[in-house]
């Protein structure tokens, strides 16, 4: 049944504050599990199940899929439309609260149509988290998706946070249309794979991120000058921006991850004698 069918038989209408744009179109649910790449050994957190469209198609091919959901009015519906499935684990919450390490013992991939407003927020509680996934499928705007896998000199603190942690490609468009109710705008779907990350050898993450947040502490601010938050003179940092090999005078917009990462093993012992 179509979502918009079955919330009315429910006598529901969709939130839009909690960004509900359902989708129901089979082929678009089958691509967006195929994109995960699901194998029978697989265990899934699904964010925002919605009625279980999406839901349903994961636990076809996965051993059990975790999926929270927040908006209670949901949960019955959820309940009949999946009962028929038994590796599906319904949580009421919010997934900023969830934290994975519990819900899983082992490996997992995130697989979702998520809810827009909280698209950064997400990614930042997954990826910053010690139990991160290994794959993560997300359905998002396709603004949004451009700018995760986005190049120099179009980086961002969103870019690089993504990027650092894994290899980010855009798998595929979904058009307005396909969602109930159709939103304004296009979604992407985007594909994290953590089990590709570029410089596995950096272990200090929060200190990266700590030295990426200075770079673009100030939009259009070249290099030295953002990175002086960090408490190190100019002098210092013109001395450390040359051993890296990088123009003082560039902006953070326009670095690689692999520069980056020379940045960072360049800097982090000044850093650290702080
Ligand atoms: N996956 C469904 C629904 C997508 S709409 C489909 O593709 O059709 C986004 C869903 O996320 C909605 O069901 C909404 O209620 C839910 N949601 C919104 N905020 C959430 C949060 N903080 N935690 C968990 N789920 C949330």
């Amino acid at each position: 049944m179509h979502p918009k069918q079955l919330l009315e038989r429910y006598g529901l209408m969709p939130k839009k504050s909690l960004g509900q744009n359902f989708l129901s179109d089979e082929n678009i649910l089958a691509r967006i599990a195929a994109t995960a790449d699901l194998q029978p050994a697989d265990r899934v957190l699904e964010i925002g199940p919605g009625v279980g469209t999406l839901t349903r198609h994961l636990a076809q091919t996965a051993v059990s899929v975790v999926a929270v959901e927040l908006d209670d009015r949901l949960l019955p519906i959820l309940q009949a439309e999946l009962a028929d499935l038994n590796n599906v684990r319904l949580i009421h919450g919010d997934i900023l609260e969830q934290d994975p390490s519990r819900l899983f013992d082992g490996p997992y991939k995130v697989v979702a149509n998520v809810p827009y407003y909280i698209t950064g927020a997400i990614l930042r509680h997954l990826l910053d988290g010690t139990h991160k996934p290994t794959m993560m499928v997300l359905t998002v705007q396709k603004e949004v998706a451009e700018r995760i896998t986005a190049v120099p000199p179009q980086m961002s603190l969103l870019a690089v946070s993504v990027q650092f942690y894994g290899q980010a490609e855009i798998a595929g468009i979904i058009k307005a249309g396909a969602f109930w109710p159709r939103p304004d705008v296009d979604s992407a779907i985007v594909r994290i794979d953590l089990t590709k990350r570029p410089f596995p050898n950096i272990q200090n993450e929060r200190a990266f991120m700590r030295l990426v947040r200075a770079g673009f502490s100030q939009k259009r601010k070249q290099l030295r000058n953002n990175l002086q938050a960090l408490g190190l003179n100019k002098k210092q940092l013109t001395a450390i921006l040359d051993k890296a090999g990088i123009d003082a005078r560039r902006r953070a917009e326009t670095l690689s991850l692999a520069e980056w990462a020379t940045l960072y093993e360049t800097l982090w012992p000044a850093l650290s004698a702080q």
